[in-house]
C-alpha cells in the first residue's frame, strides 16, 4: 500500500494516547531514542534480530526497552503490524531501519511512524537531493559528468554505497580509470577543500516560537515552525583521516594505498560562532524548500542533517541531506554545547519523544506522523 492511502488517520484515531509505546529497530541511534522516550514518559520497545543484539542494552538500564520484539528478519516487521498498532506503537525510523525494510517496504510499513515518510523519495537519489536543496538556496559541490572533463580534485561515489566505502578520490582523468569500477553506478563531484561539519537540525513544525522557518512558494509569508540546532558532529573516517601521517599523495600511491571515506564513528564539534547565522539559513532554506517538493507532502519533520563543508573563504557547501536522526547524533546523547543552552542534557533522541508528547497534549499527533 501506498503511504499516501495508508489510514494513518484511522490507526491513530483508536490509539489510546495515555498509553503510547515508542518502538525503535535496536541500533544505529537506538540508546538516545530509547532513553529519551523513557525520560518523556513513554513505554519504550525495541526491535532486534536474534537475541544476541539484547545483550548490549543490559549495559545501558536506562535505556534498555521495556519489551522487545524478536525478529528472524527484519522484514518480518511488516506481519507485526497490526501487533504493534494493538500496543499504541509510534515507530522512530533510522537510517538501519529503512536500510534493513529497504525504502519500498519501509514506506509500506502500516504502523504509524514519526516524521514524514514521503520526503524518501526525495532524499533517496542524489538528483533529488540537489533539486531539493539548490532551490532552498544551499551551494552544493559542482558535478562532472564526463569524467574526461576531471581538471582538479574529484570524490567518486557510488549510489547506495553504505558509510562512504568505496569512494575514492582523483585528480585526473586516469586517477579515475585506475580505481573505477564501472558496474557500479557512480557521481562525480568536485572534491571540496574545507572542513566538515555535519549539523543535526530539528524541526518542530508545532511551536510558534523561537528561530521560525520562513515558507517559500505556495508557502511564503508563513512561519512554518521552529527550527532548533540539537548539535554538530564531525565523522571519523577510515583511512583519508590518518592518511597525511604517511607522506603526499603520490608516496601513498607508492605503496599501492588510496584514501577511502568509511565511517568508524563521530566527533562532536562547534563551528565558528559568526558562521552559525549561515548554517541557520541553510536549514532553514532546506526545511522550507522541503514543503514545496513535488509529492514531499508535508516535507521535513523532525531530526535532519545537512553534511557540510566550509571552505577557507567561509562559504558552505551542503554535499548531503539525511531527513531522519542521524548516528552522528549520537556524540550528544548527554546533550550538545547548543541543546544544553535551551535545556541541559537533552538528546535528539528525546527532543523527538518531546515532539510526539507536545503533539499530543495540542490533539496535533497526526501532524508530526506519516
Ligand atoms: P557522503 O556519502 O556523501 O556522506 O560522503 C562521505 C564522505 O566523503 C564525507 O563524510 C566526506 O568526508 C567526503 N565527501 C563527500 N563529498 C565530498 C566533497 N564534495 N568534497 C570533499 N569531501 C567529500
Amino acid at each position: 500500500m501506498a503511504v499516501g492511502v495508508i489510514p494513518l488517520s484511522e490507526w491513530v484515531k483508536s490509539y489510546d494516547c495515555s498509553a503510547i509505546t515508542i518502538a525503535v529497530v535496536a541500533s544505529h541511534s537506538s540508546l538516545q531514542i530509547l532513553h529519551g522516550a523513557r525520560q518523556e514518559g513513554f513505554r519504550t520497545l525495541g526491535i532486534c534480530v536474534g537475541e544476541e543484539r539484547r545483550k548490549m542494552y543490559s549495559a545501558f538500564p536506562g535505556a534498555e526497552p521495556d519489551e522487545w520484539l524478536v525478529l528472524d528478519d527484519y522484514k518480518q516487521l511488516m506481519d507485526y503490524a497490526e501487533y504493534l498498532r494493538e500496543r499504541n506503537v509510534i515507530m522512530i525510523p533510522h537510517g538501519s531501519l529503512v536500510e534493513y525494510l529497504g525504502p519500498k517496504l519501509f514506506q509500506e510499513l502500516e504502523v504509524p511512524t514519526f516524521g514524514n515518510r514521503n520526503i524518501l523519495e526525495w532524499e533517496g537519489s542524489r538528483e533529488r537531493q540537489r533539486i531539493w536543496l539548490e532551490s532552498g538556496g544551499c551551494e552544493m559541490p559542482k558535478v562532472i559528468d564526463d569524467p574526461k572533463d576531471i581538471d582538479g580534485p574529484v570524490i567518486v561515489k557510488y549510489a547506495g554505497a553504505k558509510g562512504g566505502r568505496g569512494y575514492f578520490v582523483a585528480r585526473n582523468f586516469r586517477d579515475f580509470r585506475r580505481n573505477v569500477d564501472l558496474e557500479e553506478e557512480f557521481t562525480i563531484q568536485e572534491y571540496v577543500l574545507g572542513t566538515r561539519y555535519y549539523f543535526q537540525f530539528f524541526f518542530d513544525p508545532i511551536p510558534d516560537d523561537g528561530y521560525q522557518v520562513e515558507g517559500m512558494g505556495n508557502h511564503s509569508n508563513q512561519s512554518l515552525g521552529r527550527l532548533e540546532l540539537m548539535s554538530i558532529d564531525r565523522r571519523d573516517e577510515a583511512n583519508v583521516d590518518e592518511f597525511y601521517k604517511l607522506g603526499s599523495l603520490r608516496d601513498l600511491r607508492d605503496m599501492g594505498l588510496e584514501p577511502s571515506f568509511v565511517v568508524t564513528g563521530n566527533t562532536p564539534a562547534v563551528l565558528r560562532e559568526s558562521l552559525l547565522p549561515q548554517a541557520f539559513k541553510l536549514g532553514e532554506g532546506a526545511v522550507a524548500a522541503s514543503m514545496e517538493l513535488e509529492g514531499g507532502g508535508k516535507g521535513m519533520i523532525g531530526p535532519f542533517c545537512l553534511e557540510t563543508i566550509v571552505t577557507d573563504q567561509l562559504e558552505f557547501r551542503v554535499f548531503e541531506v539525511s531527513a531522519r536522526i542521524v548516528a552522528g547524533s549520537n556524540v550528544a546523547i548527554g546533550g550538545s554545547p547548543y541543546s544544553d543552552i535551551n535545556e541541559p542534557g537533552i538528546s535528539t533522541g528525546q527532543r523527538v519523544s518531546r515532539c510526539i508528547k507536545k503533539a499530543i497534549e495540542k490533539d496535533r499527533l497526526l501532524e508530526v506522523l506519516s
